[in-house]
């Protein structure tokens, strides 16, 4: 999922003008942003972006990361005893095991589809 670096943004609106499927808007500053609903993953802002501002999704792995930290520690703050917390610690872990077991199983069947296509041709 592509996203724009405020920081890198000069709001000249080309992103805007290319999206297929007007997924991109500027804001009061005339920063673009990215509708994540509407976007269809055609890659054309990141390609057209003049300042590199429409960054890859994997960059935001660390930010993402620290996301469900944050989160953790805050619900951890529920549990008062030892044993509460580390039950906690538990289910947060199979959470995101879970979390990952889809994106596994979901990349393989996608890789499916590809090498499907692939083999029609
Ligand atoms: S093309 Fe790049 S710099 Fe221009 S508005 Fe879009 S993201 Fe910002
Ligand atoms: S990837 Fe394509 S659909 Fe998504 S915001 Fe960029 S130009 Fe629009």
């Amino acid at each position: 999922m592509p996203w724009v670096d405020q920081n890198l943004c000069v709001g000249c609106g080309v992103c805007v003008d290319e999206c297929p499927v007007e997924a991109i808007t500027q804001q009061e500053d005339r920063k673009a942003i990215i509708n994540d609903d509407q976007c269809i993953r055609c890659g054309k802002c990141h390609d057209v972006c003049p300042h590199d501002a429409v960054r890859h999704d994997s960059e935001r792995i660390p930010q993402e990361v620290e996301v469900n930290v944050t989160k953790t520690r805050e619900l951890l703050k529920h549990f008062k005893t030892p044993q509460e917390q580390d039950q906690f610690y538990e289910r947060m872990i199979r959470y995101f095991n879970k979390e990952k077991k889809v994106a596994d199983l979901t990349i393989a069947k996608i890789t499916d589809m590809k090498n499907a296509i692939s083999k029609g041709k």
